[in-house]
């Protein structure tokens, strides 16, 4: 029968909170209370609470950083097992590997043999494992003063690694996939796998980790060194660019709907004279009609009559379906 005290005794009573607001986790800020909200230090407690809550059979979900999720008003009647340790310091911990570590190993590193990388290829090349739970924007950051190039494209993307990956995230030219070697995936039956890049399937916006519902662990990127001021500099343009052309003081989940082949959601949004288009306090950015805000206090309901409603006048107008990005906790 399952017990919270076991979740506890697994992952420590400091790190488990029953019924937490899913709105403070998401960036869209919205979603009622979670029944448990369990949050692991550590990737091998994260890996023994997912196999409880399945032995158990709990209804579970893996959150990173909610900023690509739509939860419920009513909230989620089971497990959420988070990734990610907003201002949480961790300590060291023998044997066991932070959610969100950060290792570096440059050529000469003797770790870089156990994930038999080829050498020829990678002799230029730092290799930097990251776990699930770390920010991109740290991530990005850490490395580009350290004067690794080719991670500048994520340092804006609001999401964990864990989440990224599961999304191949991407922007201005730049997606996972480019940089990633391969990630540390938890399987249904409770096996860890290592996965070669080639095998995660990692398409626009789509991976085997989505279609398989796996869950990643950790995973191994590779960047040249580049000119720190450069990538510096190169952060700060994008990011400037996403403060100009997205509405960032608002609560969002990002692009709300994938980018039709042939068209740009947002393009096709405003032809259909759908800016601003409101219900409540959810309604289409005026700044950026790819973008379904949350201009208060917003609800699930609101959200999803925004986004049904721009579905359907599209469809009809330009006979485009725009299939949602963004997913449902449900
Ligand atoms: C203002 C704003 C701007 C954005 N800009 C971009 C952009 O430029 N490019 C882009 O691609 N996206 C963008 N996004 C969307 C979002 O940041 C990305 O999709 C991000 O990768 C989601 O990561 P997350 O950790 O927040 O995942 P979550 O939102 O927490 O989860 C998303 C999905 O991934 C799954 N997941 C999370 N962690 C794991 C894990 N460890 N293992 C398996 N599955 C997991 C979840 O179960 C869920 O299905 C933006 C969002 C916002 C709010």
């Amino acid at each position: 029968m399952f017990q919270i005290e076991e979740l506890c005794s697994i992952v420590g009573k400091e790190n488990v909170i029953c019924d937490e607001l899913l709105s403070k986790h998401t960036t869209f800020h919205i979603g009622g209370k979670a029944k448990y909200f369990v949050s692991p230090n550590y990737i091998e407690d994260f890996v023994e609470a997912v196999a409880y809550v399945r032995k158990e059979k709990q209804p579970y979900f893996i959150l990173g950083n909610g900023s690509n999720l739509l939860a419920y008003d009513k909230g989620y009647d089971g497990v959420i097992l988070a990734t990610h340790l907003p201002n949480r310091k961790i300590e060291a911990c023998e044997g066991k590997v932070a959610m969100d570590a950060l290792v570096m190993m440059p050529p000469k590193d003797e770790r870089r043999k156990q994930f038999a990388l080829s050498e020829e290829e990678l002799s230029k090349k730092t290799v930097v494992f990251a776990g699930s739970g770390i920010m991109l924007s740290g991530f990005a950051n850490i490395i580009g003063k350290k004067g690794l190039a080719g991670f500048e494209f994520a340092s804006g993307i609001p999401g964990t690694l864990g989440g990224a990956v599961a999304m191949n995230a991407g922007a201005y030219g730049g997606e996972i996939k480019d940089r990633i070697l391969g990630a540390m995936l938890l399987l249904p039956n409770g096996e860890r796998r290592y996965y070669q890049k080639e095998e995660l399937e990692l398409g626009y916006r789509s991976s085997l980790v989505q279609k398989e519902s796996l869950i990643v662990l950790w995973a191994l990127f590779a960047f040249e060194t580049g000119d720190i001021s450069e990538i510096e500099q190169t952060m700060q343009d994008l990011n400037a660019r996403r403060k100009e052309k997205q509405p960032l003081q608002y609560a969002s989940a990002g692009s709300t709907f994938k980018r039709p082949e042939g068209y740009f959601a947002g393009k096709l949004i405003e032809n259909a004279g759908l800016r601003g288009y409101r219900v409540g306090d959810v309604m289409v950015s005026e700044k950026h009609c790819g973008f379904v805000v949350n201009v208060g206090e917003g609800t699930y309901d609101e959200a999803r009559q925004v986004i049904e409603h721009v579905q359907k006048t599209v469809q009809e107008k330009f006979n485009v379906w725009l299939e949602t990005e963004v997913k449902m906790v449900e």
